[in-house]
């Protein structure tokens, strides 16, 4: 059934493009095998608690190794996914294996987990019953799973964005606005949202430390995301000014290769036991 899914994902995509490259033709067989032998990986990535120094929850992240060894970066395979509809069995296994490898987690300290979902999970329409069924067959606490949406995720069809929105807030599970300050939503229009987190996006930390614009557009966020009761999450700390800066502007959190790189669960729980160096 996913693999009719997917290809009718794969006439729409063909419809829409004319025609996709040779070397995109055969990503998507080899991306179909990996999924069909649950041959995909997730990583993690820790996020820190800036107040405590702690690290608080970690970010789920999609890996792809090819069988001569060759990594592809989800940057290339996730638009292919979503082009193809292999994101939906790609990303229902994704959250499945979030969730039953929380529990380890749990165990080591770690609060929550956050998952990445594209558009076409979003707004499925049983996407809230997959994620109430993925909460019952793995035994999570609803509000230790977070799921990551991208603005444009949300302005795609708003009626049913905040809808889901809704009935994920009841259910108790967070939500976080992915890549925050590259769309075009604004936060006056994120206020109306029931949202509870921002990750402001790479781009504004890369340069935060020479360049005075991206530092008055990222205070400008974190100020306004207070205002509103959001929780602000700095993604792409590299380094020690970079944290002192966000510090500052009162960030609450942040993640980023200065902490750790996503690593494998058993490198993240190893990683997690030493984790009182940061
Ligand atoms: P994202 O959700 O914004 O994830 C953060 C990306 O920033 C990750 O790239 C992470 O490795 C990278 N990163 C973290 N800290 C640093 C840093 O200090 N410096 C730099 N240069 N990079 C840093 P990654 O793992 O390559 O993933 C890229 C994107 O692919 C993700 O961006 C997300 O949009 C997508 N993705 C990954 N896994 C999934 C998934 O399971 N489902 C979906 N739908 N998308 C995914
Ligand atoms: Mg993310
Ligand atoms: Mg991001
Ligand atoms: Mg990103």
């Amino acid at each position: 059934q996913a693999k009719q899914q997917g290809r009718n994902h794969w006439q729409f995509y063909n419809k829409q493009r004319k025609s996709m490259s040779a070397s995109d033709i055969i990503l998507r067989s080899q991306l179909q095998q990996a999924i069909d032998n649950e041959a995909l990986q997730l990583y993690y990535q820790p996020i820190i608690d800036f107040s405590t120094g702690k690290i608080v929850s970690v970010e789920a992240l999609m890996r792809w190794t090819l069988n001569d060894g060759t990594a592809i970066s989800p940057v290339e395979f996730i638009p292919l996914a979503e082009a193809t509809g292999q994101i939906i069995p790609a990303g229902a296994w994704a959250l499945k294996q979030a969730c039953t490898d929380l529990h380890k987690l749990q165990q080591a300290g770690v609060q929550r987990v956050a998952v990445n979902l594209s558009a076409l999970q979003f707004h499925r329409a049983n996407f809230f019953e997959q994620i109430e069924k993925v909460l019952n067959d793995t035994q999570t606490p609803p509000d230790m799973l977070e799921l990551e949406l991208t603005e444009s995720i949300l302005m795609e069809n708003t009626d049913n964005a905040i809808n889901v929105l809704e009935r994920l807030r009841e259910r108790g599970v967070r939500v976080a606005i992915d890549d925050f300050g590259t769309g075009f939503s604004g936060l006056s229009y994120l206020k109306t949202l029931p949202v509870t987190k921002l990750k402001i996006d790479r781009a504004f930390i890369k340069e935060l430390d020479h360049s005075l614009s991206d530092q008055v557009i990222t205070q400008g966020i974190i100020n306004m995301a207070s205002q509103v009761g959001l929780e602000v999450i700095a993604e792409g700390v590299e380094t020690k000014e970079q944290i002192a800066i966000l510090k500052q502007f009162g960030c609450g959190y942040g993640q980023g290769y200065y902490f750790a790189r996503p690593m494998p669960l058993t490198d993240l729980l190893i990683f997690l036991q030493n984790s009182d160096l940061i």
